[in-house]
């Protein structure tokens, strides 16, 4: 294994790096936000669950709706404010799941899910991050509809960044649920794991939800001993990405593996082993003899394999 193998330029991670501008100081003022969504140069993403609706025209896609398109489709659930892409305002238009149905009938609308537009590349990757914005915050809306706190229905505020409780007056904020997301390394090898989920010939990182009063240290060492039995010592975090299904922060580590044996929680994962870096690097190119592969550049299970293949276990330096 060469010190650092040759594997290309990197690929842009999904849903991350977004050219928004949120502008928050936006947000408290409804007047002027009811006037931004008016805006000849106004885009909306328009998503119902896990479903996004994108234009089909000519087999271009494309993601952005104008102020008149959006509000000739369906009467609007729930209108979040994204922010300026430039100058211009981008919104998150949520539609009742029975909408979107219908629009599976027309030529012009292409319903798909946000995994599909990443992967496949379906429209450009400065639309990834708003799209992902968009889906986690009218998601945590369409889950968040009643006050915790006394069961009263909340309502909306802030261009949709807070919903408050007109009956005992609590302020509820939008989600993000930690995930911590690592790979364990000894030497030139590391141990992957498979999900029943998974495609039958992929391998990934293993992950798991950060749990209430945990560091992201001590999450890593826990998933890693919980799911295959490895003690874990040095963390080293690597990057983050959002994961907006639903509203997840992935947060990718590389950890120090200090015992061998793997003894698989077959109620989390399916099957683990140690791969070496020559493997990875196949995988990665997919030129594995079994087919074997890694998740695609979209995730940020990808970005933390290759970096540990190019730069071995310097990565927990
Ligand atoms: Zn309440």
């Amino acid at each position: 294994m060469p010190i650092r193998p040759n594997l290309g330029p990197s690929p842009r991670l999904g849903y991350a790096a977004s050219e928004i501008d949120r502008a928050a100081h936006c947000r408290d003022d409804a007047a002027k936000l009811a006037k931004l969504a008016e805006n000849a140069n106004t885009g909306f993403y328009i998503i119902g669950g896990e479903s996004v609706v994108l234009k089909d025209r000519d087999n271009a896609l494309d993601p952005l709706f104008s102020p008149i398109e959006a509000a000739a489709l369906a009467a609007p659930r729930e209108r979040v404010f994204l922010g300026l892409m430039g100058q211009a305002p981008r919104f998150g238009v949520g539609l009742d799941a029975a909408a979107i149905e219908t629009f599976k009938a027309r030529n012009d609308l292409k319903i798909t899910d946000l995994r599909s537009i990443a992967v496949q590349g379906l429209v450009g990757a400065e639309h990834l991050p708003p799209l992902a914005e968009a889906k986690a915050l009218l998601g945590w809306h369409a889950r968040h509809r009643f006050c915790p706190n006394c069961g009263a229905p909340t309502l909306p505020v802030q261009g949709g960044w807070r919903r408050d409780c007109p009956a005992c007056k609590a302020e509820h904020f939008p989600r993000t649920d930690p995930v911590v997301i690592m790979l364990a390394i000894a030497g030139d090898r590391c141990v992957l794991g498979r999900s029943p989920r998974f495609a039958p010939t992929m391998w990934s990182c293993l992950a798991g939800f950060a749990e209430p009063g945990e560091t992201i240290e001590e999450a890593v060492r826990r998933e890693v001993r919980e799911e295959v039995g490895i003690v874990a010592g040095r963390v080293n975090y690597f990057a983050s990405q959002p994961w907006p299904f639903p509203s997840s922060l992935m947060i990718g580590c590389h950890a120090e593996a200090l015992s061998e044996t793997i003894v698989v929680d077959r109620s989390e994962i399916e099957d683990a082993r140690w791969f070496e870096r020559e493997e990875l690097a196949l995988m990665l190119a997919r030129g594995h003899p079994d087919g074997l592969t890694t998740p695609p550049p979209i995730a940020i299970a990808h970005h933390i394999i290759r970096r540990f293949v190019e730069d071995g276990c310097n990565v927990l330096r």
